[in-house]
């Protein structure tokens, strides 16, 4: 297949270099399978954005947070998902990677949002302080809640990434000093798509931002507003471990021999049966088993409000879906063979069949059955 490379998008925050057909393909191959579209999609995908000369624009709004999820999708390679994304999008305001600064950066926002009003893509990271007005966050004056409804009032969708961004994260964990709390309670009546984690999966943004600039449509998404293609089920549900969970293999202390043999992590406080994400089919960096669980440590539940930050990192947690097996059928189904105790019940119910219909037939006056066939004797 001839490499065809696509054009770097025209970011107010610098150039990107290209990526080349077959590494895009690959990529939105394995993001579309991740949202549960086929190859198909991805290869239009690759048509939409060779044929697009505007690219969506982003804004992308940094608030409380420690910039983690940004590192995460900057650390991709093989291919880089980064550069994918970005050159999927013009990335026209984002505090970490402009070379631009004070009123240059605020121009480039304002400008952004005049050009692309109605379309762009607004993603938030970082939580959003409610205290005082929100005074313990602002940028060239304004507060973060001032910015954010300002920069989500006309845009085309909203992606909240990350714990922070989608429901407060660290920022608000007791005492909460500053009121900290996610973009959707900020912007109440709008759709916020969360990612959640710390740091959120790259590849559930990707798979979010193809979606939209290939169709023009958001990915289906649950009672949190998370795209259901990654959190529609628990850790617990697709973890390697599981096996031994069901074996009842647990690892009893931090080190111990069961550790070492790869053992369950519940008892030392894994929250993988109440936390919903794909991390663990979709481990970090395209490093395998770069994840916490992968890594011998329990899940923290990061992705989960009443869990991160909230419950002892290790204490245990309820099972959200509690599932079989606590037995097996059996692979094959028992045949021709019949057991002495089947052969006897029958027996007895036979012969108990037989003497009802003889003293039936005596009761009501006609001939008795035939002891060996149950036949009637002719008349
Ligand atoms: Fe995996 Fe944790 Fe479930 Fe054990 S409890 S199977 S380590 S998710």
């Amino acid at each position: 297949m001839a490499s065809t490379s696509y054009a770097p998008a025209t970011a107010a925050a610098g150039s990107f270099s290209s990526v080349d057909r077959r590494d895009f393909l690959k990529v939105c191959t394995l993001a579309f399978a991740a949202i549960g579209l086929p190859y198909e999609a991805a290869a239009k995908a690759a048509q939409v954005v060779a044929a697009k000369k505007l690219k969506p624009s982003v804004i992308w709004l940094h608030f409380q947070e420690c910039t983690g999820c940004t590192e995460s999708l900057l650390r991709t390679s093989h291919p880089d998902v980064a550069e994918l994304i970005l050159d999927l999008i013009s990335l026209d305001y984002c505090e970490t990677l402009f070379a631009a600064a004070g009123h240059q950066a605020e121009a480039a926002l304002k400008k952004a949002m005049a050009d692309n009003a109605g379309k762009y893509v607004l993603v938030i990271e970082g939580a959003i302080p409610t205290k005082e007005d929100g005074i313990y966050c602002q940028i060239g004056g304004r507060t973060a809640m001032q910015i954010a409804r300002d920069c989500a009032e006309k845009a085309g969708a909203i992606i909240s990434i990350g714990s922070c961004a989608s429901w407060g994260g660290i920022p608000s964990a007791d005492p909460n000093p500053t009121g900290a709390t996610g973009a959707p309670m900020i912007l109440k009546g709008k759709t916020v798509v969360t990612i959640p984690g710390c740091p959120a999966n790259p590849y559930n943004l990707l798979g979010t931002v193809l979606q939209y600039v290939t169709f023009g449509t958001l990915p289906a998404l649950d009672e949190k507003n998370r795209p259901k293609f990654a959190y529609g089920r628990t850790i617990h549900e697709q973890c390697p471990r599981r096996p031994h969970f069901d074996a009842g293999r647990f690892v009893q202390k931090f080190g111990d021999e069961n550790a070492r043999l790869g053992y369950c992590l519940y008892k030392i406080g894994c929250k993988g049966p109440a936390t919903h994400a794909n991390c663990s089919v979709q481990h970090f960096g395209e490093v395998p088993d770069a994840w916490p669980i992968g890594i011998g440590h329990p899940c923290f539940g990061c992705t989960e409000q009443a869990l991160a930050f909230r419950v002892a990192l290790h204490d245990t947690v309820d099972i959200d879906r509690a599932m079989p097996p606590a037995t097996y059928p059996p692979i094959q189904a028992a045949q021709g063979h019949i057991s002495p105790v089947a052969t006897g019940i029958a027996g007895v119910i036979g012969g108990a069949l037989l003497g009802a219909g003889i003293a039936a037939s005596r009761k009501l006056g006609g001939p008795p059955p035939d002891k060996t066939t149950g036949a009637g004797k002719e008349a």
